[in-house]
């Protein structure tokens, strides 16, 4: 069945490497394989059909919830089914946060229901409190505590659309430490503007410090922020918060893990990954089912060559990225439990990389490697028609699940992509299929194909060793 699969697959694609697989990336026809991979790639439909059933057939899937569970089934049995070795659902144990009911409304100076949803971890309760408006985040870290006693403390701080997405970077604190922050100067409640772009109104979430602690804590929509603004600057604000939002007891979650053996055991590994967690207001399509879609069909695209890469590639879908667990508090549960079953695990891994930035068009690759090197010339030549440039040099982040890997010393590459309209989406309920531009994936797979086949190729020993 390998055979027949293998048979199908384009055999113009390095005919004149089959005899001698060594010479894959240095023989004559090396650009025009090249060329073919990457002009595949732009017209294969994997990545659109893997986003459309993943996030149709299981909707949002928070992490430890019944559908992240069906999802991983789903995930491990479609890897199988596309070719992949090796390919399983591990579970990991979890604790689940639930949004639960809610709401948060303007009692005075005139009833006005607000948009918002909870802060991911934290533990709702029901209050009625004067509002302390803070414009920005410094102005609230400033307050103090006879400011904040008995009110809810409200931070109306907007994040600045940027193209490299650091204006959210910049700005998480608000929604990691805000709560905490007015919890521990006597506030009785806490919100924040989402951390979004959009002009909708739809709040966006995300994970806060874990707290069981009952201590109503949202993010509001930023419409409902700005009018919540207008109106203080006119005299004081009483609102009412509710949430039953709140731990749920032990659970599990998975990664979902598939390879492509290389063709040189004593060559170390590639790793590749997304997460396969959502919020739950979206369907995750965006955040990260694109990820999962991207990185999955790019391996597909060098499964199906004709050669193998030299080395084995590991496609890592990971579970529950999203939230964090309350004890020990722990980001990253999902690779944490991959780096401790794997840690042992033969081949080594020589590079990490992930895709969870968005939907945008891959701008630029960052790989530590030699500026004039084989490799770097090689990416440079495949990925400049996809109006992608390359930087010889590692990245100090490659991504949030594989920086549990990269603080084991083991380096990433990283496809930097353009988060001009990350954050339009970003954990909020516009995070579905449609926001997803079809060319923009293809953008995407084509980038990541040719980079796989390059990185997982080279004969360069430890192409991305640290220097
Ligand atoms: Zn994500």
């Amino acid at each position: 069945m390998k055979q027949a699969i293998r048979a199908a697959a384009p055999l113009t694609l390095f005919l004149a490497s089959m005899a001698w697989p060594g010479a894959a990336i240095a023989g004559p026809d090396t650009a025009l394989s090249i060329d073919h991979l990457r002009e595949k790639a732009l017209t294969d439909s994997t990545a659109w059909k893997l986003v459309e059933q993943l996030t149709t057939l299981f909707g949002a899937r928070p992490a430890g919830s019944p559908s992240e569970q069906a999802a991983a089934l789903w995930g491990a049995a479609t890897l199988r089914d596309m070719g992949f070795a090796h390919a399983a659902a591990e579970p990991f144990a979890l604790e689940t946060w639930e949004p639960g009911t809610y709401f948060a409304t303007i009692v005075a100076p005139n009833p006005q229901q607000l948009v918002v949803t909870p802060l991911g971890g934290t533990t709702g309760a029901s209050v009625e409190a004067f509002a302390a408006v803070f414009p920005t985040y410094a102005a609230f870290k400033a307050a103090t505590p006879e400011a904040l006693a008995g009110k809810i403390a409200v931070v109306l701080e907007a994040i600045p659309r940027t193209q490299d997405g650091s204006g959210y970077s910049r700005a998480i604190a608000i929604r990691m430490n805000g709560a905490r922050e007015a919890a521990e100067r006597g506030a009785v409640g806490y919100l924040m503007r989402g951390l979004g772009t959009q002009k909708e109104r739809t709040a966006n979430g995300g994970a806060a410090r874990p707290e069981k602690t009952p201590f109503p804590a949202f993010a509001l929509a930023p419409p409902d922020a700005e009018q919540l603004g207008r109106l203080a600057r006119l005299g004081p604000v009483r609102l009412r918060l509710s949430s039953s939002a709140g731990w749920t007891g032990k659970s599990r979650s998975h990664n979902v893990v598939a390879e492509i053996d290389g063709r040189d055991p004593a060559a170390k590994a590639i790793l590749v990954s997304a997460h396969l967690d959502s919020w739950e207001q979206g369907t995750g399509a965006v955040d990260d089912g694109f990820g999962i879609a991207v990185v999955t069909a790019a391996a597909k695209l060098v499964r199906d060559l004709p050669v193998r890469p030299r080395r084995t590639i590991r496609i890592v879908w990971f579970g529950a990225e999203e939230v964090s667990q309350p004890e020990p508090v722990n980001t990253f549960a999902g690779a944490r439990a991959y780096a401790a079953r794997h840690a042992t695990a033969t081949p080594p891994l020589a590079l990490v990389a992930e895709s969870d930035g968005g939907a945008g068009r891959v701008l630029r690759l960052a790989i530590g490697a030699p500026e004039n090197g084989d490799l770097v010339v090689r990416l440079r030549s495949a990925l400049s028609p996809l109006g992608v440039s390359v930087l010889a040099e590692a990245p100090r982040a490659g991504g949030p699940d594989i920086s549990v890997l990269q603080a084991t010393g083991i380096p990433a590459f990283r496809l930097f992509q353009d988060a001009s309209s990350q954050f339009d989406t970003h954990h909020n309920a516009n995070d579905v299929l449609s926001a997803i531009d079809p060319a923009a994936l293809s953008q995407n797979v084509a980038a990541w194909a040719v980079s796989l086949w390059l990185i997982a190729d080279s004969e360069d020993p430890d192409p991305a060793a640290p220097r």
